[in-house]
């Protein structure tokens, strides 16, 4: 069971795993909505039945969830229909008051779908004060990592009204009842990624939510929100409409889930993706289709600061392929672009592979006199580079500056015109054509 995550146990599993970890474990059936208590210890064996109605149970919590009152708050209620659909794992750390004017119990709780089974498993565990206080520090760091709700909210849009759970962890302040649903947005968006502002606005109005959620509807969208470190993370929020048979009746519940781990994989795979699909595979630099996008913008985009073309092909290649074999040739290749690469170190240059053992090269600020001057470091480098599996290569190059109004196909002629220029002289030669 070593790396088993709690999901993929069956309730016997946990109780026999978890049962002496902690003090509650609850067995909730999906279909009667029936919790069963099969451990409950210390001030939780006053605090609900064994057995009963999961609604019950939870209406039992928020009662001591919330330290103000006696009495569970109207707005609360609507939650309670909203509780069985969890499908996934939540977990949260709150506060129980058991007695008025008594502290709060901190209390780990997690609701986990169990496998296999048409139920869920609540567990819960009160912290000891010691505890509560080494871990409360490094919590809301992990909070940040971990993915969870951080933050759940009811709205009522007929009364512009929002209740809180009192489990939010974005902030630890009680949230303030009576906080107007329209105030709480222009308040909440300042928190919101600049970029992501104007989507919150838009599917946070009111007129928006009611037009496009029909009851029990939920739709999300993902964002950049500021946690409370002021570090800004990918949240996904959540707007779900609650059931209802009154179409005059707007009451939601918006969760704020942390999905930056994930998002931030994602994006990290897209890049990756993207990178691959824009680079050589033997070589490493860019491929055919980006290098020519690259000269094609170099010479669209000309601004003041010169900038210069230069190909490059290797002198008899065809031979070391004869004589040393493809596999041997293409170890070549890539060497040869290592070393040309190691030359653009220090230069703004982009390099790739325009086919066969041919690459082109983009010198940004560079007229075709510099342009000259690194061609000839590049082929002399190559010459004095030894080869391992093969004979050492030479390459020739031609080089030519970018002209004003130039087009795409004039500086490529000119640039190939050059290099031919380098093969007929002989091969091993750097060739400029003259703007
Ligand atoms: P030149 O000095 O005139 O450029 O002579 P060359 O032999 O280099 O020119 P040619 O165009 O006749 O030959 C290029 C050779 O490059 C032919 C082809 O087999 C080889 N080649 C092209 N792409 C690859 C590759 O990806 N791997 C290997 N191993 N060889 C390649
Ligand atoms: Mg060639
Ligand atoms: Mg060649």
């Amino acid at each position: 069971m070593g790396n088993m995550k709690p999901e993929q146990y069956t309730s016997e599993e946990v109780i026999k795993r978890f049962g002496k970890l902690v003090d509650v474990i609850i067995v909730v059936d999906k279909a009667t909505e029936r919790y069963r208590a099969v451990i409950r210890r210390g001030m939780f064996v006053d605090l609900f039945e064994e057995e009963g109605s999961y609604n019950d149970l939870i209406s039992t919590l928020l009662i001591h969830l919330n330290t103000t009152s006696e009495k569970l708050p109207e707005g609360y209620q609507a939650f309670l229909p909203n509780f069985g659909t969890f499908t996934r794992k939540y977990s949260r750390r709150l506060k129980l008051v058991t007695e008025e004017g008594e502290n709060a119990h901190i209390v780990q709780m997690m609701v986990y779908p169990l496998a296999d089974e048409e139920a869920y498993l609540l567990i819960m565990d009160e912290l000891d004060s010691n505890e509560n206080e080494q871990e409360s520090q490094a919590y809301r760091k992990v909070e940040t990592i971990e993915k969870t709700f951080l933050f759940s909210m009811y709205i009522d849009l007929v009364e512009d009204a929002t209740g809180s759970l009192n489990i939010s962890e974005i902030s630890e302040d009680d949230v303030q009842a009576e906080l107007k649903y329209t105030d709480w947005r222009n308040m909440i968006v300042n928190v919101i990624g600049k970029d992501d502002q104007a989507l919150f606005m838009e599917r946070s109005d009111p007129d928006y939510l009611k037009k496009m959620f029909s009851p029990g509807r939920t739709s999300s969208f993902d964002c950049l929100m500021q946690n409370l470190e002021g570090i800004y993370i990918w949240v996904k929020l959540i707007f779900s409409r609650i059931e209802t048979g009154n179409p005059e009746d707007f009451k939601y519940v918006f969760m704020v889930q942390n999905i930056h781990e994930e998002a931030t994989a994602m994006f990290l795979s897209l890049k990756k993706l993207s990178d691959m699909a824009l680079t050589d595979s033997l070589t490493g630099v860019f491929n055919r289709g980006r290098i020519e996008t690259t000269v094609k913008n170099a010479v669209r985009e000309k601004g003041d600061e010169p900038v210069s073309l230069m190909i490059m092909d290797i002198d008899y290649f065809k031979s070391v392929n004869d004589d040393f074999g493809h596999a041997a040739g293409d170890k070549t290749l890539k060497r040869f672009a290592r070393v040309v690469t190691n030359c653009l170190k220090e230069e703004k240059a982009d390099i790739g592979r325009w086919g066969g053992e041919e690459f082109v090269i983009v010198c940004y600020n560079k007229d075709l006199s510099g342009a000259a001057d690194l061609a000839e470091r590049i082929r002399s480098t190559v010459e004095n580079t030894a080869m391992s599996d093969t004979k050492g290569i030479t390459c020739s190059i031609g080089v030519t500056g970018i002209m004003e109004n130039d087009s795409f196909e004039d500086a490529f002629g000119r640039m190939d015109k050059a290099l031919y220029a380098a093969k007929s002289a002989g091969r091993n030669r750097v060739e400029t054509h003259e703007i």
